[in-house]
């Protein structure tokens, strides 16, 4: 079962941009007054690590934390991301006000580097979630096609 933090595990296309978004948040004026930095929380995983996550809440102890089964995240096809946000080291959980704009900020970098911020979706909104499907769809992924680098 494979849960991967590191961006290596994403494909080349989906990882270039993820790493212009972390140097972006690391050099944006605005994150670094508020001594805000920004970690990886979750990039590649199989579809055992899917399909034990979805079972959470419903047969396994926990709350529903996704709808998507094996196969339908695009965390499973080396596409996306989460990242966490620390301010002086500790995490941003919260999604009003100050909490809030930050991950606005975050949005806002990560768009700007070519990526898809699920803090946009109108539903299953993902503040945490950033991906780059280089034009495919879960359908063509699962037909095997594969993103041009
Ligand atoms: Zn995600």
């Amino acid at each position: 079962m494979i849960d991967s933090r590191d961006l290596n595990a994403l494909a080349p296309a989906a990882r270039k941009r993820a790493e212009a978004f972390f140097a972006a948040c690391a050099a944006d004026p605005e994150l670094r007054t508020q001594g805000i930095t920004v970690i990886a929380t979750s990039t590649y995983r199989d579809f055992d690590a899917q399909n034990a996550i979805y079972a959470r809440g419903r047969t396994a102890p926990g709350k529903v934390v996704t709808n998507a089964r094996a196969g339908d995240s695009w965390h499973n096809w080396r596409c996306a991301f989460d990242v966490l946000p620390l301010r002086c080291g500790k995490p941003v959980w919260g999604t009003t006000g100050a909490d809030r704009a930050v991950w606005q900020r975050l949005g806002e970098i990560g768009e700007v580097c070519g990526l898809e911020w699920a803090g946009r979706w109108t539903t299953f909104r993902e503040m945490a979630h950033f991906q780059y499907t280089g034009g495919l769809t879960l359908a063509d992924f699962k037909a095997g096609k594969t993103m041009m680098a």
